[in-house]
């Protein structure tokens, strides 16, 4: 893996390791996690200091009747974890996990793009996108936010060039034309929590058809 250059947000970080994230967003999270020693350690971080927050919890500034209730929390068998299915080349674990263990199903786009959708639902969605070299994403904004992990090759746009292991948290003001590098395809894990808004009015046309 070359070096990381674009790492998740603290928030991002924050809210995963509370357990608060939309399940796509998770996805794309524990993936970059599992590539990216940097922030896994503020994750390790994140962690301690919620141990922390709990140990002090049980101090005896707090009232017999919450001490009890945090201890008996404690107590709580942990929900089961889902299966984890091992990495596939360039998928890691949590991507394979999110795929039930079967390659994705790659569905034509249009300009030689293609995408598996993996979920989809009012809350946003979970896609692999196939961008061949050179190739743009259609110029779009976004609903809300959009996270995007390179899994293969490359991508830039706007706000930088990202390889794989990056990944880019665009936010609702970001509006870019993402644009594959030459040489190899860019595999991509996005996931948003509000449909993208297209520019054009011919993207806007072809919207339905992408199911994006
Ligand atoms: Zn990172
Ligand atoms: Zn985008």
């Amino acid at each position: 893996m070359t070096e990381i250059q674009h790492h998740l947000t603290e928030d991002l970080i924050a809210a995963y390791a509370a357990g608060t994230l939309g399940h796509a967003f998770s996805v794309v999270v524990a993936a970059h996690l599992s590539l990216c020693d940097e922030c896994r350690s503020q994750l390790e971080a994140h962690e301690h200091l919620g141990g922390a927050v709990l140990e002090d919890l049980t101090q005896e500034t707090v009232s017999v009747g919450l001490k009890s209730a945090v201890l008996a929390g404690i107590d709580l068998p942990a929900p089961p974890e889902p299966t984890r299915i091992t990495r596939s080349g360039i998928y890691p674990s949590a991507i394979m996990t999110a795929l039930k263990g079967r390659p994705p199903k790659w569905k034509p786009v249009g300009g030689g793009i293609r995408q598996c959708i993996i979920e989809q639902g009012a809350e946003g969605s979970l896609r692999l996108l196939y961008i061949p070299p050179g190739r743009a994403v259609p110029d779009h904004g976004h609903g809300g936010l959009e996270l995007t992990l390179v899994l293969q090759g490359s991508f830039h746009d706007a706000s930088g060039a990202f390889k794989a292991g990056d990944v880019e948290v665009a936010t609702e003001d970001v509006q870019h034309v993402p644009i594959a590098g030459e040489g190899i395809a860019c595999i991509c894990l996005a996931a948003s929590d509000a449909p993208l808004r297209f520019r054009g009015w011919l993207p806007r046309l072809l919207q339905p058809m992408f199911r994006i």
